[in-house]
């Protein structure tokens, strides 16, 4: 174990403002088109949301981290995880 962090955040020089570094700006900016989540082992579209370390609140489950699985390798006894 290190003492101090070997990787530091720095301000670096921004990108030329070229027509061409403009237009990656704004195709960064624009929202990502909506696509439909598929299994990327088997292919299949079917999905299962489990979710993680949830907790028992006044007799309810409550928090916890959704995550997005295949339901189809899950039936194989696999686990894959998409989103
Ligand atoms: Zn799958």
């Amino acid at each position: 174990m290190t003492d101090k962090p070997r990787l530091h955040v720095i301000q670096g020089t921004p990108a030329p403002e070229t027509p061409v570094e403009q237009a990656r700006a704004r195709i960064r900016k624009m929202p990502k088109p909506a696509t439909m989540i598929q299994c990327h082992r088997c292919g299949s579209r079917e999905v299962m949301i489990t979710k993680i370390g949830m907790l028992l609140k006044n007799g309810k489950a409550t928090g916890g981290t959704p995550q997005v699985i295949c339901a189809s390798c899950h039936r194989g006894g696999q686990r894959v995880v998409l989103v």
